[in-house]
């Protein structure tokens, strides 16, 4: 029996795989603009980094994560997300030490043991950025701007920037109290996860995805309301600065980031146009995080977004991707005698940067001409005996039908000046 793919894992095929070249070269485009450089981390870390980088109290780490114990008994797991290898990396390769701030980037499978649906996989994919060791409410718009800088780079035109504040360590105490004093008379109407976060993070109540939660919490005071001036100013600055790029953006003031050591700054971007699984990225301010790993108390900020979603996005949106082209040359055999000619015309035209490709199957002339059509090649280069004696092939132009006698020592020249065309 054939063995299948794991469930809620994909085949990112040809034709499709096109999509993705072109979302990850768009990224890369935009990270150089922007000065961001890329980092590589592991596909697996010690289960610990993520315990600590993303938090043991949420369903990621509680209840999502592929871990296992690897041959010499040590708790492995796949990366979940890709900010905590990140932070793990900025400080184990000491990059804290130099210039900040440090701007970096990345893009890569991550996996989490969810119910997979549409928009929602076992493996998927993300591309994200990090900004370490700046505070300033500047560096909040500038990765704002610089994700809705890159949906519109795609094509994608309906996207929208939900914004927040969740607040800082200064604030968190009255956030705190506030909340538990509006939640604590219908705390028996909540879900078993909720009544236990009553106590150890309140904030979290208002993240939780239960409809019965989601209803007791709808008019639940917000964290714009209990902001401390610091905070306060911060995120006036940040909107100051996302008004003076001109990016479009609404408060969201139910959006939360609900961990300690997320501060400040809170987004999502949804594509409205794309079912359940709307929110296309999100990502926040995290001036804890670094500590929270083992470093010293340094500011950060990032984002991730998820290339399914955008795939999806982009066919809601009627975003086209031109599939790969052919072959530039298709080279056909006239008869077998030539074939080991052939083989070496095509070697020769490669070597020169010509795409080429030909028949391995013995392929009649009629059948080879079928293939070469097939494969999209823009010209076919017939090699036969009488025009090896000349020193010459034959060159058709595969749109027109049009044919020429090149002599070999020009072809490429030739082939190259066509192709130019
Ligand atoms: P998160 O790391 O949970 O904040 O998610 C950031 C983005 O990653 C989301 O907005 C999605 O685009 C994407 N994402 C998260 N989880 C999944 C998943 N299970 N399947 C596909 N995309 C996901």
């Amino acid at each position: 029996m054939l063995t299948k793919r794991p469930r809620g894992t994909s085949d990112i095929l040809p034709g499709e795989v096109e999509k993705w070249q072109f979302i990850e070269k768009t990224m890369q485009d935009i990270c150089r603009e922007y000065n961001f450089k890329e980092i590589r981390t592991p596909i697996f870390e010690h289960t610990e980094l993520f315990v600590r980088g993303v938090g043991e109290d949420t369903d990621v780490v509680d209840k999502e994560m592929y871990t296992f114990m690897d041959r010499g008994e040590r708790s492995i797991t796949l990366r979940p997300e890709g900010t905590a290898p990140v932070v793990r990396a900025y400080l184990e390769n000491q990059m804290h030490t130099g210039p900040q701030p440090v701007k970096l980037y990345y893009t890569g499978p991550m996996f989490r043991y969810d119910r997979p649906q549409a928009g929602r996989y076992r493996q998927f994919h993300q591309l994200g950025v990090e900004v370490f060791g700046s505070q300033h409410p500047g560096v909040d718009a500038e990765v704002m701007a610089m994700a809705m800088n890159f949906f519109h780079r795609l094509g994608l035109k309906k996207m929208d920037l939900h914004i927040n504040s969740v607040g800082c360590p200064r604030c968190r105490p009255r956030i705190r109290e506030t909340l538990q004093n509006f939640f604590r008379p219908r705390l028996d109407e909540l879900c078993p996860n909720c009544r236990g976060r009553f106590e150890r993070n309140p904030l979290r109540i208002i993240d939780c995805k239960n409809d019965t939660c989601r209803e007791v919490g709808k008019d639940a005071p917000t964290t714009l309301d209990c902001l401390c001036s610091e905070c306060r100013k911060h995120f006036n600055e940040v909107c100051d600065y996302l008004q003076l790029l001109n990016v479009p953006y609404n408060v969201d003031n139910k959006l939360v980031r609900g961990l300690d050591y997320y501060t400040h700054t809170a987004f999502e971007i949804m594509a409205p146009d794309i079912g359940a699984q709307s929110s296309v990225g999100g990502g926040g301010r995290y001036n804890g995080l670094v500590e929270a790993c083992g470093g010293p108390s340094l500011p950060g900020i990032g984002y991730a977004l998820g290339i399914e979603r955008i795939i999806l996005a982009m066919e809601k949106q009627g975003v086209q991707v031109s599939s790969p082209p052919g072959p530039d040359v298709f080279v056909a055999v006239l008869d077998p005698q030539v074939k080991t000619k052939a083989f070496e015309i095509l070697f020769g035209l490669r070597a020169k940067g010509i795409a080429v490709d030909q028949d391995y199957q013995n392929r009649s002339l009629k059948a080879q001409m079928k293939y070469a059509s097939k494969t999209g090649a823009r010209y076919t280069l017939f090699v036969g005996g009488d025009e090896l004696q000349r020193g010459s092939a034959i060159l058709r132009e595969m749109a027109t039908g049009n044919q020429e006698e090149v002599p070999l020592e020009k072809a490429t020249e030739h082939i190259k000046q066509r192709l130019g065309e």
